[in-house]
């Protein structure tokens, strides 16, 4: 299948209140205008610079996720016009987001990740860390970011069992402390496990190489 039909097949899989990041790092804007040209809008990357110039050189209508670590010196490159950055694993980073969002006159969406894999070497709050963020007098002060919801991401291993229980664990957070802070999205799967991901409740999905085949990197 090529890759607009890849697009389409997932569009019409995906129930309509589950929204669709497909993930183009590492791809050029050649096979990411594929998606593009039959209405596809919302692209996630994980660097940012390789995001900033994908944005300049493409059409303005493109929603740009940022949903890898990022590095407090490069959050000023993609304030002009990151859409939702899914990946804020610290309160130094988000603090960093809402200076250079002042900066900029926006209000930047973000999401809290949260460490739900056995890994280590996954990004992430853990629970505790991040409702202390929420409930912090400097968080509350921020006026130039939104946290709207959280992700995750499960351990990569074949154990379904696994991998539902860390997207388990993940929603019942996002179930407990959604109406407090008004949250709307909970980003979790991708292609490996994006199934299993909406059946415990993802909204927001980042699906990269069902869509663009294999990475080279
Ligand atoms: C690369 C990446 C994805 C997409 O991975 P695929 O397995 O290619 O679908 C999703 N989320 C994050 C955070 C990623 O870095």
């Amino acid at each position: 299948m090529s890759i607009s039909e890849k697009i389409k097949s997932f569009k019409e899989q995906l129930p309509e209140d589950v929204t669709l990041v497909a993930v183009s790092k590492t791809k050029p804007v050649s096979e990411i205008m594929e998606a593009y040209n039959i209405g596809h809008r919302i692209f996630g990357e994980n660097k940012v610079q390789e995001m900033e110039s994908k944005w300049q050189e493409m059409p303005k209508d493109i929603e740009w996720h940022m949903i890898g670590h990022v590095q407090r010196n490069k959050v000023k490159y993609m304030a002009p016009f990151v859409s939702l950055i899914h990946s804020v694993d610290s309160k130094r980073l988000l603090k960093e987001v809402n200076k250079q969002a002042k900066k900029e006159e926006r209000v930047i969406d973000c999401l809290l990740q949260i460490k739900i894999a056995e890994e280590d070497s996954k990004f992430g709050l853990d629970k505790e860390e991040a409702l202390e963020l929420l409930a912090s007098e400097t968080f509350q002060k921020y006026e130039n970011v939104n946290v709207i919801g959280l992700m995750g991401m499960a351990t990569f291993t074949d154990d379904e069992t696994q991998v539902a229980n860390e997207f388990q664990k993940l929603k019942d957070i996002y179930d407990n402390i959604k109406e407090t802070y008004n949250f709307t999205k909970l980003s979790m799967g991708m292609s490996g496990d994006y199934a299993i991901a909406m059946e415990k409740g993802s909204n927001l999905v980042r699906v990269g190489s069902a869509i663009f085949g294999k990475r080279n990197y």
